[in-house]
């Protein structure tokens, strides 16, 4: 299983949802960080933008607002 290479720069996003959602936070970790950041709306928003300016709170799975906040 490969990790997400943006990792890295989710690691404050992941540490402050892990306190308020601890089981949601492990779920988007797996689903995503090690099994498809393709999906991951922090990963599009990414891609789409070149940037590390991501929003620490675009969750993965907000993929409209992902797609909204990149264009901006
Ligand atoms: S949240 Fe998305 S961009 Fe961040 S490490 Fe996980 S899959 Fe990659």
């Amino acid at each position: 299983m490969t990790r997400c290479e943006r990792f890295d720069q989710c690691v404050a996003f992941f540490e402050q949802q892990a306190k308020k959602l601890p089981a949601t936070t492990h779920f988007m970790e797996s689903t995503y960080c090690l099994t498809g950041n393709h999906h991951c709306a922090r990963f599009v928003f990414f891609m789409s933008r070149g940037e590390d300016d991501i929003p620490l709170d675009l969750f993965p799975c907000q993929h409209v607002r992902g797609e909204i906040l990149s264009r901006g």
